[in-house]
C-alpha cells in the first residue's frame, strides 16, 4: 500500500515540480519497459492537468544486450532516427519531454569495446540534435528515474534478490524527497537553492580553487558567468518554471574552457562505457587535460573519452555540492550520474551550458567559444567533492572568500 501511494507522489513531483506540465501541452516519455507502472501514474498525472497526449518511446535493455549478442558486427552505427525525429518534432510544438532513466551500468560489460564505441558516438550525435531544444530550455523537460532489478542488482549486492527492488525504490523516494508533503518541501528546498546561486552570481569570482587530498585545482570562470540551480525556465514569451532533474541538489555554471590549472582527483567511481572507473587524477593546463593519473585499463578509457572531439578535453561545468545532500547521506552509490552527481561537488568535460554565461542563449557558437564557452558530444561528470573538501572564491584584485570548508557551505551568510 505504502509503496504505490509513494509511487504516485512520485508521479505528481515529477508532472507538478519536474515538468510543471501546462494544460494543453503535449507529453513525450522516454522509458524502459520496466518503468511501466510508473509511465501510467504520470500519464494520468498529465492527463489531470490537461495534458493534450502522452506518448512513450519504450526502451528494453535485454534487447539491446540481444542485438550485441547477435546483429552484423558492421551494424553498430545503424541508429532508429525516427526516434530522435518523434523527440524534436514533439518539441517543435511545444511538448515537454520526460527521460525515466533505470540503467543497468553493466548491461555492456564484456562486449565488444569497439563496438559499444560505435553505438555510443551515433548515440551522442543523435542526443546532440535534441539538446539543441533541452540544452537552450526550448520546452520544460525533465530527467528522472525508475527502478530496475539490474540497477537494484548493482546497488544492493548484499541484500537478497527480493529486497533489492523495494531497497532501491526506498532509496529513489527519500533522495527524491518524496512524503507526506513532497510538493511543498520541495519548493523550499529549490528557494534554498536558489538563494545560494544568487548570492554567488552576486559575487562574480574570476575563479575558484579546490583543495583536498589529491586535489589543487584553480577552475577559472567567464566573466558574467550564471550560477544555476535545480530550477531554471524555459525561453520565451510565456516562460515555464521547470526542475530539470530529479533528484537534485546542485547549484552549477560553466567554467571557461581555457582557464582550468592544476590537479584533481575523482572522490567517487565513475560509471562511463559499461566500465567502473576509480581513483583517477586530471591535470590541466590552461584549461585542456594535459596528463592522466589512472590504472592502466581506465587511462585507456579515460583517454579515449577526452579524445571523442576538441572539447572533450575541457570543463563544461562545476558543480557545488554539500556532503550533508540527502545522496551523500544514504552512502550509497547509485552508479547513475543523476544520482551520484548529487553526492558532491562535480566537475563534467564536454559540453558546457548556454544558460550559465549571460545572454548565453541568443549569443552565436563563436561568441560562446570566445566568452568561455565548450562544444563537445560528451558532457561526463565526475565527483570531486568529499567531507575534506575546501572552496575558495578568489576576487578580481586576487582576495579570497571561503565558499565551502569540510564539504558544508561556509560563506559568509551575512555578506
Ligand atoms: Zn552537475
Amino acid at each position: 500500500m505504502k509503496f504505490e501511494e509513494n509511487l504516485k507522489k512520485y508521479a505528481e513531483v515529477i508532472i507538478q515540480m519536474g515538468l510543471n506540465l501546462q494544460p494543453g501541452q503535449r507529453l513525450i516519455i522516454g522509458a524502459s519497459l520496466e518503468a511501466a507502472p510508473l509511465v501510467r501514474l504520470i500519464a494520468a498525472a498529465a492527463y489531470k492537468r490537461r495534458c493534450r497526449f502522452v506518448d512513450v518511446l519504450w526502451g528494453d535493455e535485454q534487447l539491446t544486450l540481444v542485438r550485441f549478442k547477435n546483429a552484423p558486427r558492421n551494424s553498430f552505427k545503424e541508429y532508429p532516427k525516427w526516434k530522435t525525429d518523434a523527440l524534436v518534432q514533439t518539441m517543435k510544438k511545444g511538448g515537454a519531454v520526460l527521460i525515466i532513466l533505470g540503467n543497468n551500468p553493466d548491461l555492456l560489460k564484456g562486449q565488444d569495446h569497439k563496438l559499444v564505441n560505435a553505438a555510443q558516438y551515433v548515440a551522442h550525435q543523435e542526443a546532440a540534435k535534441r539538446r539543441k531544444y533541452t540544452r537552450r530550455n526550448k520546452v520544460n523537460w525533465c530527467i528522472t528515474s525508475a527502478a530496475t532489478p539490474a540497477w537494484a542488482e548493482k546497488v544492493f549486492p548484499n541484500l537478497p534478490k527480493a529486497k533489492q527492488m523495494p531497497a532501491l525504490w526506498d532509496a529513489i523516494f527519500t533522495t527524491s524527497r518524496i512524503h507526506n508533503d513532497s510538493v511543498a518541501d520541495w519548493k523550499k528546498h529549490i528557494r534554498k537553492l536558489s538563494k545560494i546561486s544568487k548570492y554567488l552570481n552576486k559575487k562574480q569570482y574570476v575563479s575558484l580553487h579546490f583543495s583536498a587530498p589529491g586535489t589543487d585545482l584553480t577552475v577559472g570562470l567567464p566573466e558574467k558567468h550564471i550560477w544555476t540551480s535545480a530550477a531554471t525556465k524555459t525561453v520565451g514569451k510565456k516562460p515555464i518554471d521547470f526542475v530539470p532533474n530529479i533528484p537534485t541538489e546542485e547549484i552549477f555554471t560553466s567554467p571557461h574552457r581555457d582557464k582550468a590549472n592544476g590537479t584533481v582527483a575523482a572522490a567517487k567511481p565513475l560509471y562511463y562505457a559499461g566500465q567502473r572507473l576509480e581513483g583517477f587524477a586530471f591535470t590541466f593546463k590552461n584549461g585542456r587535460v594535459t596528463d592522466i593519473r589512472a590504472k592502466e585499463g581506465d587511462k585507456k578509457i579515460l583517454k579515449k573519452l577526452i579524445a571523442t572531439d576538441k572539447g572533450a578535453a575541457r570543463l563544461g561545468e562545476v558543480a557545488l555540492v554539500p556532503h550533508s545532500s540527502p545522496i551523500s547521506q544514504s552512502k550509497l552509490l547509485f552508479c547513475e550520474t543523476l544520482f551520484d552527481e548529487n553526492a558532491a561537488s562535480h566537475l563534467a568535460l564536454g559540453q558546457s551550458f548556454r544558460d550559465t554565461i549571460a545572454n548565453g542563449f541568443t549569443m552565436s557558437e563563436k561568441a560562446l567559444v570566445k566568452a568561455g564557452g565548450n562544444h563537445s558530444l560528451v558532457h561526463t561528470d565526475f565527483m570531486i567533492g568529499s567531507k575534506k573538501m575546501g572552496v575558495d572564491g578568489i576576487k578580481k584584485d586576487g582576495t579570497r572568500e571561503v565558499i565551502m570548508r569540510s564539504g558544508e557551505w561556509a560563506y559568509n551568510k551575512n555578506d
